[in-house]
């Protein structure tokens, strides 16, 4: 399994991190979780194209995690020789959006249709609304759902895939809490968006602070996967940027709370596991 950071930013633009993303690929399975600005770009630069998306699984509908949604949609379906049908699963909402956003690309998708003739049908996303303990099988990947908490955003999840013996859990935003903590449980590898709570502290603006109590710390994600007994703790979505040459100060901040690997770093780093 190979578990690839396509996008490490934030909402905050940032010219060297595209928005949340994150693409694992296994045995026959490419997966994105969440579509933060940018994804495809990186998805392609991962050496991935489009058509070869399995599914999109969306842990919340904060904006960030959903920008570039509708561009995932639209190019696999142009990119597609043949109608290629995906699973995007989100929680509930999830549908409501998909279906806003295909209104959206209503034009373009009339366009394409009448310039090819080869194209006989628009993009076909099937949503299915998840919810916390719900099990379902994506390819060759036992997928678990678990409630995270990121109130007052609800629902809010978390998606475990199990694949020939090897787990990684795709943790979304969120504070510690005992639906993570049991997802987690055992799994070879755990995906957590961190902020640091030292830097966001400086910041002079109310609105930008408030992040602070819906967001794991570098510590707490890390708390977290030594509780659940993990193998590797992929940092991602950090708040602030972390900046070239910050890396060892973020890694020595996880690993003062985790003896494992800990993964973090620019857009398209990757971690086997
Ligand atoms: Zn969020
Ligand atoms: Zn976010």
């Amino acid at each position: 399994m190979r578990i690839t950071l396509l996008g490490t930013g934030s909402p905050i633009p940032d010219p060297r991190r595209a928005g949340p993303s994150t693409l694992v690929t296994a045995d026959g399975l490419c997966v994105l979780a969440d579509c933060g600005r940018g994804v495809l770009m990186r998805l392609v630069a991962a050496g991935v194209v489009p058509p070869m998306l399995t599914a999109v699984f969306i842990t919340h509908l904060h904006s960030d995690h959903i920008t570039d949604l509708g561009d995932v949609i639209t190019t696999r379906w142009v990119m597609s020789p043949l109608p290629r049908p995906f699973t995007i699963f989100g929680p509930e909402g999830t549908g409501e959006v998909v279906q806003h956003t295909l209104a959206s690309l209503a034009p373009d998708v009339r366009y394409r249709l009448d310039h090819h003739a080869d194209l006989t049908e628009g993009p076909s996303a099937v949503v299915r609304d998840v919810g916390p303990g719900d099990e379902f099988m994506v390819g060759s990947a036992a997928v678990r759902v678990g409630a995270t908490d990121h109130k007052p955003v609800e629902p809010t999840m978390a998606f475990r895939l199990d694949v020939g013996g090897t787990s990684v859990v795709l943790g979304g935003d969120g504070v510690p809490c005992a639906g993570l903590d049991q997802l987690c449980a055992g799994a070879d590898a755990y995906v957590q968006t961190v902020i640091r709570d030292d830097l966001v502290n400086l910041v002079p603006s109310a609105r930008f602070r408030d992040i602070l109590d819906y967001h794991s710390t570098v510590e707490q994600a890390a708390q977290t996967a030594t509780k659940a007994g993990v193998g590797t703790l992929v940092l991602t979505h950090y708040v602030p940027s972390m900046q070239p040459g910050q890396e060892d100060e973020w890694r020595a901040l996880a690993a003062a709370h985790f003896a494992g690997r800990v993964i973090l770093g620019d857009d398209l780093t990757a971690a086997d596991i």
